[in-house]
């Protein structure tokens, strides 16, 4: 069966104080956290600190975007070489934030998911309809397309090493998770989508489900078949309720 994993997304937040503690305050649970893997994305400029501090322990961690390219003349841009120098496990790529406030296009996550992959980084690739979509109950070709992308640039089998995250955008930061009947509904279409192409690459991929996750929530979107893990923003900024997240999914 699927480990679950959960991951932690910071998203822009945190000083060097706050970062040291939560990393040093993750550390047993992580340890501890027996067949569930555990995960923090922090912001690029925190990963060195992340690095020495999580040294020696199963805190996995991660960045929250890479660029395509992988060195030269790109101001501003975070390579997954260097990314994976400092010992990244994983990249988000395509968070609806990126795709809303970058303009990231599917073509530029597909381009950048492929770069992540190549540089020897697992992409977990952010998939998710906004609040419109979902009413017009578009949200199964809203993730059909956005993981296409993927598949017409890398194929099917890229998923044999890369983790998919369902982030309904309307779930989001605001307080009001998809119900697990929801949540798992819209997972097990993924995978069905998913398993017409290739059976075994959709039974072991990790599909892990974001928005406004909490500890007292995670116990039961955990428990449905099709879910995974979470992707986990505002509750992961805090040692308590994180570690209460990483408990339910044992
Ligand atoms: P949230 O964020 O848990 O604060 O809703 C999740 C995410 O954007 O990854």
């Amino acid at each position: 069966m699927r480990t679950p994993l959960v991951m932690g997304n910071w998203k822009l937040n945190g000083d060097k104080a706050s970062v040291e503690a939560l990393v040093k305050g993750l550390i047993k649970p992580a340890n501890d956290a027996t067949g569930v893997e555990v995960a923090v994305c922090a912001p690029t400029v925190f990963l060195g600190m992340v690095e020495q501090l999580a040294a020696g322990s199963k805190l996995a961690y991660g960045s929250q975007d890479a660029d395509v390219n992988t060195q030269g003349a790109f101001t501003g841009e975070n390579s997954p070489v260097m990314l994976k120098e400092f010992g990244c496990k994983y990249s988000l790529v395509g968070h609806s934030e990126r795709r809303e406030y970058h303009n990231e296009t599917d073509e530029v996550v597909a381009s950048k998911f492929k770069a992540i992959q190549e540089n020897g980084l697992l992409p977990v690739l952010c998939i998710g309809e906004s609040l419109e979509q979902n009413e017009a109950g578009e949200t199964q070709a809203v993730v059909e397309r956005q993981l296409k992308a993927v598949i017409d640039l890398c194929g099917i089998e890229a998923f044999n090493n890369a983790v998919i995250a369902y982030e309904p955008i309307w779930a989001i930061g605001t307080g009001k998770s998809a119900t697990a009947e929801q949540a798992q509904a819209v997972h097990a279409g993924i995978r069905q989508w998913l398993a017409a192409q290739n059976a075994n690459v959709a039974e072991k991929v990790q599909i892990l489900y974001g928005g406004s996750v909490k500890a007292a929530t995670a116990k039961e979107l955990f428990g449905q078949s099709d879910i995974d893990g979470g992707l986990v923003g505002g509750a992961s900024l805090k040692v308590d309720e994180f570690s209460g997240i990483i408990a339910a999914a044992k």
